[in-house]
């Protein structure tokens, strides 16, 4: 091992990984040290993201829709299939193989750049030096001109909701069952409650989500939020809004939450899952006198380029302020290695998508119309429903809507939203118009081709104006 990097990044995780490759290809000499191990004790790159987050949970999304479709979607279409049977072992197998391709590809793409990949845990210590207690059991202090801290986030916990293995579980251990409960409970009905609510719900379970907010999903827009609301109802997920968990108790019929909505309430379940949001790994992150200033909820405190407290240190991802998401935090990486590089580079933090993977998806960039609102911004609005594109109808998915808002004045586009089959895709175009400052009448001037679910974003931009074409008659604004 060396004992001088040009830069050491401390969390392998979508955010330090990219930022250790980056820095690799502009010609730094860079380390990334990481303590995940796989269930077999085996060091796996990748962080939250690939382990435990993103891609598990995608990897089960998709799975259980299609169980759900060939169930009951397919008869609609004159397939009948004989007997579609369960193995949720496989299935978790399966997602498994892809966590392992993908971590293994991480390791190659280390090796393949030139990054030194150091497996354990690292620690800040005054003046740029880290000391790493690597998983062989030795230790070692480095010191680098650089200190990229990506160490980002783990699950909050419930002090009245103890966890206990394979029943009381986080999302990593909803990831992992190898049977479905019969009677399914979840604290929070927030992303991961209701992607890994979906999962359980198509694979069979009943599902009870209880969010201690009234508002449902309150940082999407209203309209799209009370409309998948709706359908994830009829879906079968029952949603329990301004429900405030007070405690767990074991009985002879499971375990009994009791939570409180004006009222005094218990129900029943036989597994629980908690998934009341993530808190950053900064514990014990950087030693006392490395003087690492942290905010009041322990994120560290970083500017606008991600530069923290202290000179030639950043933080990035899931640990800094912001979106707790997998592209943010990559984008981050980049930006802090070309800066380091000596290259000016940003992150525009106004055109980061979100998505939720439910079905149909959400999907969003930008303003929603309250933010608007509240912001005293002129803003002009064109809706147009799935229902009336003649692709989704030939896919049979005419839920949701797409919904474009663009400025009063200028005619730039403020915000996107989408529910929808194919939301996580259509967005990127969205991204790429804001990202290009596009105005609506670009998007209405644009040609998509025929027949896609895109056409429904052509067509929102031409209700700003009153003149989409599919629709029955002009909307008012
Ligand atoms: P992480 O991915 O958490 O990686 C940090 C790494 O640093 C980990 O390997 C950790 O073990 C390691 N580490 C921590 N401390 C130290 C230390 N002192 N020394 C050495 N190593 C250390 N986001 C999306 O954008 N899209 C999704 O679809 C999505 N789905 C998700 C589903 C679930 C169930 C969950 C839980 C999260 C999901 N997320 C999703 C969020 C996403 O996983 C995170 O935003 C992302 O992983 C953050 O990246 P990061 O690199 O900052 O941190
Ligand atoms: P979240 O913030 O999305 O949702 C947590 C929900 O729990 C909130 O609605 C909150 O009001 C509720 N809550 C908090 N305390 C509660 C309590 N005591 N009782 C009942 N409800 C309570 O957090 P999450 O779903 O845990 O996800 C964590 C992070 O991971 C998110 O920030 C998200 O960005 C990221 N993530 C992203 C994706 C994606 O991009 N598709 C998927 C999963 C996770």
């Amino acid at each position: 091992m060396n004992n001088s990097y040009d830069v050491i990044v401390i969390g392998a995780g979508p955010a330090g990984y990219v930022a250790a490759i980056r820095c690799a290809q502009l010609g730094l000499a860079t380390a990334c040290v990481d303590d995940w191990l796989d269930n077999d004790g085996k060091p796996a790159p990748g962080g939250t993201c690939l382990n435990a987050g993103c891609i598990p949970s995608k990897s089960l999304l998709e799975s259980s829709e299609l169980y759900a479709r060939l169930q009951h979607e397919a008869a609609t279409r004159g397939i009948h299939a004989q007997e579609v049977s369960l193995d949720v072992a496989e299935m978790i197998a399966g997602k498994d193989r892809i966590v392992a391709e993908l971590t293994g590809g991480i390791a190659a793409l280390f090796k393949s750049h030139g990054v030194e990949w150091l497996s354990g845990r690292g620690q800040l210590l005054p003046g740029r030096e880290v000391r790493i207690s690597l998983h062989s059991g030795e230790q070692q202090t480095v010191g680098a001109k650089h200190v990229i801290l990506a160490v980002g986030s783990t699950p909050v916990e419930l002090d009245v909701v103890p966890l206990r293995e394979d029943v009381i579980v986080d999302s990593t251990g909803a990831l992992a069952w190898t049977s479905v409960p019969q009677r399914l409970g979840i604290i929070g009905a927030g992303v991961i409650g209701l992607e890994l609510g979906s999962v359980w719900q198509r694979l069979g379970a009943s599902v009870t989500l209880l969010e201690a907010q009234e508002t449902f999903l309150a940082m999407a827009d209203r309209q799209l939020a009370d409309a998948a609301l709706k359908l994830y109802r009829q879906q079968g997920l029952d949603i329990r809004l301004d429900a405030r968990v007070k405690g767990t108790r074991e009985t002879a019929d499971g375990i009994e939450i009791a939570y409180q909505d004006g009222g005094d309430h218990a129900i029943s379940v036989d597994r629980l899952v908690v998934a009341v949001g993530r808190r950053p790994c900064t514990e014990g992150l950087a030693a006392a006198e490395a003087e690492l200033l942290l905010d009041e909820r322990g994120f560290v405190h970083v500017d606008e380029f991600c530069e923290t407290s202290l000179p030639g240190v950043h933080a990035i991802g899931d640990a800094v302020r912001g979106p707790m998401l997998a592209h943010k935090g990559s984008e981050e990486g980049i930006m802090v290695a070309e800066r380091i590089a000596g290259q000016h580079s940003e992150v525009n933090y106004g055109a980061i998508a979100s998505v939720i993977y439910t079905n149909p998806e959400i999907a969003w960039v930008g303003k929603t119309e309250d933010a608007l609102k509240q912001a005293g911004i002129d803003y002009r609005s064109g809706v147009f429903p799935f229902a009336a594109s003649g692709r989704a109808r030939a896919m049979q998915a005419t839920d949701g809507m797409v919904k474009v808002l663009s400025d009063a004045a200028s005619d730039r586009v403020l915000g996107v939203h989408i529910l929808g089959a194919g939301a996580s895709e259509l967005i990127g175009q969205a991204v790429l118009a804001m990202e290009f400052g596009a105005s609506s009448e670009d998007i209405a001037r644009t040609v998509f081709a025929h027949p896609t679910l895109s056409e429904a974003l052509h067509e929102a931009a031409l209700a700003i104006d009153n003149r989409a074409i599919h629709l029955g008659k002009p909307r008012r604004n």
